[in-house]
């Protein structure tokens, strides 16, 4: 959509380290990796915020969910665990208005890694 840097890398306008692509959902390599591990993994339809979220996109979420679990178990992660964050608007610290979950892992995490302090 538009001037959407996460829809210019699903038309393969811009290139990225791809890590899954399903006919919804793409994940790649975050450019800023806060940990070893660090996947954004969003739908190939341009939804701004979770805030945007239709009763339609039910499954497409589901699928995004399912992607992560994936994603986790093909990088070996799954097992020790990892973390699953949406940010959603300013106050959240959302900078790309095209909704991604990050998958966040590779080693054990600790709270000042974890994005959430205010
Ligand atoms: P958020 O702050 O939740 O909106 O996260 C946006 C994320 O997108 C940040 O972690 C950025 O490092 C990441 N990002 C922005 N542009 C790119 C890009 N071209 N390729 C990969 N990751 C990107
Ligand atoms: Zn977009």
């Amino acid at each position: 959509m538009n001037n959407c840097i996460f829809c210019k890398i699903i038309a393969k306008e811009l290139a990225v380290d791809l890590v899954y692509e399903s006919e919804s959902v793409v994940a790649f390599k975050d450019i800023h990796p806060l940990a070893p591990v660090h996947i954004l993994i969003i739908p190939k339809k341009h939804i701004a915020t979770i805030n945007d979220l239709t009763g339609n996109d039910f499954e497409l979420v589901g699928k995004m969910m399912m992607a992560a679990k994936q994603i986790a178990t093909d990088l070996a992660i799954a097992e020790k665990g990892y973390r699953l964050l949406f940010r959603v608007g300013e106050w959240g610290g959302q900078e790309v208005l095209h909704i991604h979950l990050h998958l966040i892992g590779g080693a054990r995490m600790h709270e000042e890694i974890y994005p959430v302090s205010i």
